[in-house]
C-alpha cells in the first residue's frame, strides 16, 4: 500500500486550520492536524514544499520508519513547525492503518482502558457573577471538571477572559483574532497573585469541595511567585496549576515543587520528549500537557506518556479550539487506550468548524469517547471548507504596566 499523494488543506471556519490528507494508491485516505496557531502557513510550506514530495511512493504502513525518516532525515530536529508537520503525517498514517484494519484507532493502540475520557471545560468570567454563570453553564452541559479564569482588578483584559469592553464578557473561545497585527494586553503579576486566591475561595464556597478545579497561569510567574501562588491555593484543592512558569526553563519548577503540594501541569508549547527529561525524571510535574498535534503525533506521544508513567505522571493533553477536530479525535483514541490517563482539555468547536470536520466523537456525562468508526473517525468536507478562506490571525501580546513585553 503506497502513498499516492499528500495534500495540505487550509480552511478558516471561525479560526484557521491546516490539515494533511494522505491518499494511498488504492484510494484510502487519512487525516492529520497540522494547525500551529498564529504561524499556520509555516507548517503549510514545510509540508507542501519539503515533506509531501518525500512521502509519495512510501509504504503507508511503515509509520515508525516514516517518523524516523522525517525526524532524523531532516538533520534539523524538534521545534514547533517541524514537529507539527511530523505529527500530521503520523496521525494520517495511523488513520489509514486503522481504516484498513476496519477498527477504531484505539483498538490498534491496545484497546480501551476505560469507558471514556474525563474532560474539563473553560469556565471564565470577568467578575464572580459572570464566572459563576459560566461554571453553571458548564455543569449543565455535563462537564465534571472546569478550569477557572477570571478578571483581575485594575486590568482591562486577562488571558482566558475576554475584555469587558470588547467582544463580551468571555471568550467562548478563540483568543487569536483575525487581524494583521496581534492585539496587546496589559499584565500585572502582583495584582493577579493578590486576587486569585479570593476567587477560588468564592468558587469553593459556592460550588462545594467535590468539583475538580483547574487554573492556567500562562507562563507568567517567576519561580518564587509560582511557589507563593501554589501555597496560597492549597486550601482550595486544585486538580492542577498549569504553566505557572515559562516552560523552557524546567529547573524553575524545582523551587515551586519544594514549596507547594498543589499539583503541577506543563508542556502545551513543548514539542518533544526531550523537553520533559528534567521535569519527568525529577518528578517536578504531575501532568503532561502536550498535544498530539504539536509533539510529533501518536507515535511520539505514546513514547512520552510511557516515560511519564514510570513516575506516576499522567496525561492532560492540550485541547483548545486551535487543535482541530482531527487532532482532538486522535487525542481521544490515545486517552482511551493508555493506562496513565489523567484528564482531557475539551473546548467545544464552533458549528462552522464542525461543518467542515464531521466527527464521530461524543461527550456524555462528562466523558469523551472517540466513537467506533474505522480510523480516527473524522471526515473532511471540502465543499464546506471552501466557504471559509484563510485569514491572518494572531494571539495577543502581553505587556507589563510599564510597557515591557511579557509572556502571553
Ligand atoms: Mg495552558
Amino acid at each position: 500500500m503506497k502513498i499516492a499523494h499528500a495534500d495540505v488543506l487550509v480552511t478558516s471556519p471561525g479560526r484557521n486550520f491546516v490539515t494533511l490528507r494522505i491518499t494511498t494508491d488504492d484510494g484510502v485516505t487519512g487525516l492529520g492536524d497540522a494547525t500551529l496557531n498564529g504561524r499556520e502557513l509555516a507548517v503549510v510550506s514545510y509540508l507542501r514544499d519539503h515533506v509531501a514530495p518525500l512521502l509519495v511512493g512510501r509504504d503507508a504502513h511503515q509509520i515508525e520508519d516514516t517518523w524516523q525518516y522525517l525526524y532524523r532525515g531532516a538533520y534539523w530536529r524538534r521545534g514547533p513547525v517541524t514537529m507539527t508537520a511530523i505529527a500530521a503525517v503520523d496521525v494520517a498514517l495511523w488513520d489509514i492503518k486503522a481504516k484498513v484494519a476496519g477498527l477504531p484507532l484505539y483498538q490498534l493502540l491496545g484497546g480501551a482502558s476505560r469507558t471514556g475520557a474525563l474532560a474539563y471545560g473553560h469556565a471564565s468570567g470577568f467578575d464572580l457573577e459572570a464566572l459563576f454563570d459560566s461554571i453553571r453553564e458548564h455543569l449543565a452541559l455535563g462537564y465534571r471538571a472546569v478550569r477557572i479564569q477570571t478578571g483581575v482588578p485594575g486590568l482591562d483584559q486577562v488571558y482566558g477572559v475576554a475584555t469587558s469592553t470588547g467582544i463580551g464578557q468571555r471568550y467562548d473561545y478563540e483568543p487569536a483574532q483575525p487581524r494583521a497585527y496581534p492585539s496587546e494586553e496589559e499584565w500585572d503579576t502582583r495584582a493577579y497573585l493578590r486576587h486569585l486566591p479570593s476567587v477560588f475561595e468564592a468558587v469553593r464556597n459556592e460550588f462545594g469541595p467535590e468539583l475538580p478545579l483547574l487554573h492556567d497561569g500562562h507562563h507568567r510567574m517567576t519561580p518564587i511567585q509560582a511557589a507563593q501562588l501554589g501555597k496560597a491555593l492549597e486550601p482550595y484543592d486544585l486538580f492542577w496549576l498549569e504553566d505557572c512558569t515559562p516552560a523552557e526553563n524546567p529547573e524553575a519548577l524545582r523551587p515551586v515543587r519544594q514549596h507547594t503540594t498543589t499539583p503541577l501541569a506543563i508542556g502545551e508549547i513543548f514539542n518533544s520528549v526531550v523537553d520533559y527529561r528534567t521535569l519527568i525524571g525529577e518528578q517536578l510535574i504531575d501532568y503532561v500537557r502536550s498535544a498530539i498535534t504539536h509533539a510529533g503525533g501518536i507515535t511520539a506521544m505514546r513514547r512520552l506518556l510511557d516515560f511519564a508513567a514510570q513516575y506516576q505522571i499522567k496525561s492532560g493533553m492540550h485541547g483548545p479550539t486551535d487543535v482541530s477536530p482531527v487532532g482532538m479525535a486522535a487525542a481521544l483514541h490515545l486517552d482511551l487506550a493508555i493506562h496513565n490517563f489523567g484528564i482531557q482539555e475539551y473546548m467545544r468547536h464552533s458549528p462552522a468548524t464542525l461543518e467542515v470536520f464531521r466527527t464521530s466523537y461524543t461527550f456524555s456525562g462528562g466523558l469523551l469517547h472517540p466513537g467506533n468508526n474505522p480510523g480516527i473517525g473524522v471526515d473532511y468536507d471540502e465543499d464546506a471548507a471552501a466557504r471559509f478562506p484563510y485569514e491572518p490571525a494572531y494571539l495577543p501580546v502581553s505587556r507589563l504596566t510599564d510597557g515591557t513585553v511579557h509572556d502571553w
